[in-house]
């Protein structure tokens, strides 16, 4: 970001003048295994019915501000009812309100880094102090012997799983002992969880613990990056607090039509789901095979990797060979760290290939 002028720093509160844009470091690129999408287009099916929803959706009328046809769906699909979720212009806008609604001064939220570093944005913008319980340093597991005694006085948690950029996830016995020990609202941002192993979601804690929120999107394995829709689910009091702080139109009605069609259709995207579980494994291994890289194992549709010189090779794979992905070298406890998201087959064999002659070249 620019720097600031005086007229400007004069003007905005000290905590957004500290603030920089999130800025994922975009830069086009022939393959882009940078962002975490789901690389494949959506499927021919399901692209033709949006486009005959979207054909019919009346744009004179506001939409529906809490979407609750597509609520109704929501509820069905996770077996919860509609005042159990809440829709939002994507899980960024989820994570935006919780902290709207649960942080602000003299709130305290605790979040386990390296991870999505969007929390960290939306505390120092709200005003919420952070506390953090580092991962292990060479693993990335969650430190429950740390974390338990610092989420006694949390207003606030956040887990990631699988967690982004890292891949781990938590177990059942872990999100409970949690949820219990917090006396405020646990979230676990589930934005990977189609990529997972089965069984892995805490969802179904949902009905022992009135302080879970868990976060669900769109944007990754249902191919909805760009249309901007996630939700989250929660006990009903909860869902009435986070409907209370959210602005009213944010999903719009052609975001509300396109989330319905997939969730109807949600069956037609298992079989690019398993590929991409498939290629991730394929992936891990030739990765792992490179001379120098070590590979993190991932429930996500990301590969975490360390290597030499990182910050290098990541500059050569996009300026050579057109292939981005994400720099984590310069977040603290990643060194030398790169995320590779898992693309098609054919993406992932020119990254192997590309990666091998810069690590040769670099070395
Ligand atoms: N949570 C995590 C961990 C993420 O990585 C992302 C996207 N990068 C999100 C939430 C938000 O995704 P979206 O706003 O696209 O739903």
């Amino acid at each position: 970001m620019a720097s600031l002028s005086k007229r400007v720093l004069d003007l905005v509160r000290p905590e957004v003048a500290a603030l920089s844009p999130y800025d994922p470091n975009f830069t086009p690129c022939k393959i882009n295994l940078s962002a975490n999408e789901n690389t494949y287009d959506l499927p021919v099916r399901v692209r033709t019915a949006i486009n005959e929803a979207i054909a019919t959706t009346p744009t004179n009328r506001y939409p529906d501000p809490m979407a609750n046809e597509l609520r109704d769906q929501i509820a069905l699909w996770h077996g919860v009812h509609r005042e159990n979720v809440c829709v939002g212009n994507g899980g960024d806008e989820l994570l935006f309100n919780f902290f709207l609604a649960f942080g602000g001064p003299g709130k305290r939220l605790v979040d386990c880094p390296p991870t999505f570093t969007v929390y960290d944005i939306y505390s120092k913008m709200l005003g919420t102090s952070v506390v953090r319980c580092w991962r292990d340093s060479k693993t990335f597991e969650l430190d429950m012997d740390a974390l338990l005694p610092m989420v006694r006085t949390a207003n606030m948690v956040i887990i990631t799983s699988p967690n982004n950029p890292t891949g781990n996830t938590i177990t059942h016995d872990d999100a409970a002992r949690l949820c219990q020990t917090c006396p405020g609202i646990v979230m676990i941002d589930e934005a990977y969880i189609e990529f997972a192993d089965k069984g892995i979601s805490c969802e179904d804690l949902l009905s022992s613990y009135d302080n879970l929120v868990i976060l669900h999107t769109y944007s990754k394995a249902f191919c909805l990056a760009g249309v901007r829709v996630g939700y989250v689910l929660a006990a009903p009091d909860v869902i009435d607090v986070l409907a209370a702080v959210r602005q009213p139109y944010t999903v719009d009605v052609f975001a509300q039509a396109t989330a319905q069609v997939v969730t109807s259709m949600r069956g037609v995207f298992l079989p690019t789901i398993k590929q991409i579980r498939y290629e991730r494994e394929r992936l891990e291994r030739a990765l792992a095979a490179l001379e120098g890289v070590q590979v993190w194992p991932s429930q996500g549709n990301f590969l975490l990797v360390r290597m030499p010189h990182a910050g290098i090779v990541r500059a050569h794979l996009r300026d050579k060979w057109s292939i981005l992905v994400r720099d984590f070298s310069s977040t603290p406890g990643l060194d030398d760290c790169l995320r590779i998201t898992v693309g098609m087959p054919e993406e992932n064999d020119a990254l192997i290939e590309a990666l091998a002659a810069v690590l040769r070249e670099v070395a």
